[in-house]
Parts: structure tokens; sequence; C-alpha cells
């Protein structure tokens, strides 16, 4: 038996796009699929771990903490035990991983996972976290253990999130708020099937891009700007033809971007469905003409599902270039919906995708201790 039992969820998001790195207002969902990370102590110096969807099991031991090539995925538990080990008291662990959100589908699979590592592993050894420091960490271990230059959003949800309610989060201040989402509406996952080949490259791309756009904008406009956040709707479209196209252009969608996602709050609260349905096609649109990450996969998620009756809104969800698309039903016969908008999919021959209904999730909890 192990002693302690952590999870946390997977998530999509509603609007707020490549907002994150730009200091901008997001606004996710953690969905009814979740990572558990079993742990028990061993003592001594030896770690071992078991991941059940890999079929994989493999020990190590945590110092010195080489990067492991052909394990990947233990680097999240070495990262997660190096940077809760300040107090020299973390021992031996066994690790035992079990997981029902798709990985490498936009869902943040990574981030419920380090998520319910660092909640296990901290629970277990009594480390002292403040909740922030939580989300925080994660960040650190993507970043420096794994090499991904993530944002805080997907751990910040994880860690956060509460069940029946989407979270604003100002990715500058971090502070949050919960939003409930309104009664009669479902969320449908697309899983493209497709894995993001491009992903990481044109995801840092498009950040250095952003950078530049920022130092642009800041000679334009005569202005000192930290992020792209500082600019508004209007100032934007005012400097078409003054800048280079392709910045302009991702400028525009993060700057638009972030002005939906505070018109998604307050259209969620209001319970305006339908005009939460727009703003998600108008961030599509964005995404693909303005940003580029989107891809043949999740444009035919979004025109199979648009125009079917009962579908608020659709849009790709995560970094783009494969993942996932999700679509804001109406509640009632969402699993005709989900099962119509799959068959077309198909039938415009993307063989390996899928549709699921989504429930709202709750942030990591201690299952066990
Ligand atoms: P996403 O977060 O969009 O699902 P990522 O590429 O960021 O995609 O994260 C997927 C990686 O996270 C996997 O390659 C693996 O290393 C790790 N991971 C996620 N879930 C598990 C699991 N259940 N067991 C082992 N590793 C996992
Ligand atoms: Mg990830």
């Amino acid at each position: 038996m192990p002693d302690v039992i952590a999870s946390a969820p997977g998530r999509i998001n509603l609007v707020g796009e490549h907002a994150g790195y730009n200091q901008s207002f997001v606004l996710p969902v953690a969905i009814d699929r979740r990572t558990y990370t079993a742990v028990g102590r061993r003592g001594g110096e030896l770690f071992i771990a078991f991941s059940k969807e890999l079929g994989k099991k493999t020990s190590f031991e945590i110092l010195p903490g080489r990067f492991e090539h052909s394990n990947f995925w233990v680097n999240y538990v070495k990262g997660a035990c190096t940077l809760l080990n300040k107090d020299k008291t973390i021992e031996g662990t066994n690790f035992a991983v079990g997981s029902t959100v798709p990985r490498g589908s936009g869902l943040s699979s990574s981030a419920a996972y380090v998520v319910s590592i660092i909640e296990a592993v901290a629970h277990l050894y009594g480390v002292d976290l403040d909740e922030m420091d939580v989300p925080i960490l994660a960040q650190r271990i993507e970043n420096e253990f794994i090499g991904v230059q993530t944002g805080i959003m997907d751990p910040f949800v994880a860690k956060f999130a509460r069940e029946g309610s989407a979270l604003l989060i100002d990715t500058r201040s971090l502070e949050y708020q919960h939003i409930p989402m309104p009664e009669g509406c479902s969320i449908l996952v697309c899983v493209t099937g497709v894995k993001r080949a491009l992903a990481t490259t044109e995801y840092n791309r498009r950040q250095q891009q952003c950078q530049e756009a920022v130092a642009e904008l800041c000679r334009i406009l005569d202005r000192n700007l930290t992020s792209l956040r500082d600019v508004t709707a209007e100032e934007i479209k005012e400097v078409d033809g003054e800048m280079d196209q392709t910045l302009y252009m991702r400028a525009l969608h993060v700057v638009t971007e972030n002005d939906r996602v505070v018109k998604t709050g307050a259209a969620l609260m209001n319970g305006d469905k339908e005009f939460v349905g727009n703003l998600m096609l108008e961030s599509h649109a964005s995404l693909r003409r303005n940003y580029q990450v989107s891809g043949p996969e999740l444009d035919a998620f979004v025109e199979i599902a648009e125009p079917l009756e009962g579908v608020y809104g659709a849009r790709m969800t995560g970094a783009g270039f494969g993942g996932s698309a999700i679509c804001l039903v109406e509640s009632g016969n969402e699993n005709e919906l989900a099962t119509r908008i799959a068959r077309e999919y198909k039938q415009r021959g993307f063989e390996d995708g899928y549709v699921f209904v989504a429930r709202t999730g709750c942030g990591s909890r201690i299952e066990k201790s």
C-alpha cells in the first residue's frame, strides 16, 4: 500500500491562447481527467518509478540528477525531488503513476503529472509549501528539468481549479477568480490524434516574435512597454502598416485575445453562452490567421462543429499544430454531438481522432494519506 496518493487534473483553455507568456489573462477549466501519483517510503537512496500508461518501470538515484533521455518521463520525478529536497528530508521513494489525461494532446497531462508528484512528495515528507509554491515549482520543473518554456497557467489551474468553474488568471499579478460555468452547457474535447511535431520550435519562435513586437511597439508608441499586455486593442489596430507585418499579426492576436478573455469572463458571469461561443470562434480565427498555429485537423473540427445545432462555439485549445479542439455545446444531446463530430472528422480522412464529453474537475488534492 502506498503512504500517500495525490491527484491533479488535465485542463482545457476556454480562451486566452498564447497569452500566458505575454503576461495576459487566461481562462482555463480543469476537466474530470486526472493523474494520480502514489508514493511510499523506501529509505536509502534508491527511487523506483512505475508509469501504468507507459508500461514502464525504472530505478534511479536522485543525486546526481542526470537527465534521462531514454526514460524522459522520470525527469519530472527527479526535478520535483531535487527542488523539494532543500532540507535534505527526501529519501528513496517508490512512485506509481496512473492517469486518464490523454498525453501530448494539448490537455496538459504534463502539468497534471508534475503537480500530482509535487503534492504527493511534499505531503509524504512534510515539506512546508505555500499554495502558490506548487504551480511555481511545477513551472520551474518543466522549464529547468524538461527544457520546455511553458508558462504558469497549466500548473496554476491544476492546483487551484474548482469543480463547476472556470479560472480567470491574471498571469502578470497571479491574481485569480473562480467563475462558475453557466447552467446548461457542456464541453466537448476533440482530440486530433496528431502529434504536435512543430509545436516546440514554433512555440519558441512565437515567444521570440512577441518580444520583437514589444521592442517595435516601444519605438512606434514612444512608450516603455514590458509586454504586449501593455498595449490596447485600439492602439494595435492604429499601427497597422507601421511595423513588420508578421510581428503585427502576432501582436494583433495577443492583444485582441487578451480582450476576448476579459469579455468571456464577463459573458460567463452573465450566463451568455452564445456570446462565449462567438468569442471562442473569433479566438480560433485569430489563432489561425494571425498567430498561424492551427492546422488542418484543428480547423476541420471547428468547421464541422460550428454550423451544428446546439453548438455555441469551437476553437483549438493548447499550443496548436495538433493537440485538441474544444466545443461549447448545449447540454442534453452532447453525446450525440460528440459522436457526429467524430464521425465527420473521420470522413474527412483523419483517422486517429476522437471526441469525448468533459465535465469540469477540481484542482489537486490528497486522495489518501
Ligand atoms: P501535454 O502536457 O500537452 O499532454 P507534454 O508533451 O507537455 O504534453 O507532456 C507529456 C509528457 O508528460 C509525456 O511525454 C511524459 O513524459 C509526461 N507524462 C504525462 N503523463 C504521464 C504519465 N501518466 N506517466 C508518465 N509520464 C507522463
Ligand atoms: Mg504539457
